[in-house]
């Protein structure tokens, strides 16, 4: 256990569920990895959210208001990280949440099942694992695999931690794609629609709490928060943002 204490309380907290999700089997080595890469983006961002973060966390709660039907993709890490902060913000929606694994086993897929059983009984719709039975064009089988109402037919798809790769084909296939993602130079980032540059345990509480609150505007509202957005202008500003950040930083 670490202590409360700790100056790096939050970040070894991660580190602990990283670890645990590992060893249980929910997630894959090469999840660990990852987790490291953003931690290093975290330090340069200050581990604070950003005002660029938060402008794209407000256009990412109007258009899942805005949405028909919207989709939260989630993986080992991201179930590891923030499981119950992904089914808090599905309820605020239509309840849907779709695995989408990188490495994707038979094993991984049923632990994951196994972590959702009572939210599902109260009333989420996981989807991607027993019936994903379409594909997304251009990826390979395994990692194509996706459920017809979910992912397949969604016009937005919030995905934390996506590969470059499945990004780029779900814009192609005509989807609103919201990435969540530490790393502003990433493929994922400057492929998606939409690139919350951001720590995922510290931004999906704050897009259910727009949500929330953005569930009381009327469309015209909401199109008024989305219109102006400029996604490679957001992210040139969170560049602007750590650099400035680091020049004036005081060792
Ligand atoms: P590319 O997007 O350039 O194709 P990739 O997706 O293959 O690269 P990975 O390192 O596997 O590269 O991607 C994991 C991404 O997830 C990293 O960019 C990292 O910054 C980000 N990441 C890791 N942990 C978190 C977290 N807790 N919150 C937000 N982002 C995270
Ligand atoms: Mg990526």
């Amino acid at each position: 256990m670490v202590p409360k204490t700790h100056p790096r309380y939050r970040s070894l907290l991660n580190r602990d569920r990283i670890v645990e999700a590992f060893e249980s089997g929910v997630l894959a080595k090469g999840g660990m990895i990852a987790h490291g890469r953003g931690e290093t983006f975290d330090y340069l961002l200050g581990e604070t959210t950003t005002p660029e973060a938060l402008n794209a966390i407000k256009v990412t709660a109007a258009l899942m208001v805005l949405s028909k039907n919207p989709v939260i993709s989630i993986n080992g890490n991201s179930v590891a990280l923030a499981k119950d902060e992904f089914v808090k913000l599905a309820r605020e929606l239509n309840g849907k949440i779709e695995v989408n694994l990188f490495y994707r086993t038979t094993e991984r897929e049923q632990k994951i099942k196994k972590l959702f059983e009572e939210d599902v009984k109260s009333g989420i719709t996981l989807l991607g694992i027993d019936e994903a039975d379409k594909k997304i064009p251009g990826i390979d089988h395994l990692r194509g695999k996706v459920s017809e109402s979910g992912i397949y037919t969604a016009d937005v798809v919030l995905v934390p931690l996506e590969d470059g790769d499945r990004a780029e084909a779900l814009v192609k296939m005509g989807k609103t794609v919201i990435a969540i993602d530490l790393n502003p130079l990433s493929r994922t980032a400057r492929k998606s629609t939409i690139s919350i540059v951001d720590e995922l345990t510290r931004c999906v509480p704050l897009i259910t709490d727009y949500v929330v609150e953005y569930k009381k505007m009327d469309k015209l509202q909401l199109l008024k928060i989305v219109e102006n957005y400029k996604n490679d202008e957001n992210l040139k500003n969170t560049l602007i943002h750590i650099s400035k950040r680091l020049n004036s930083m005081e060792i």
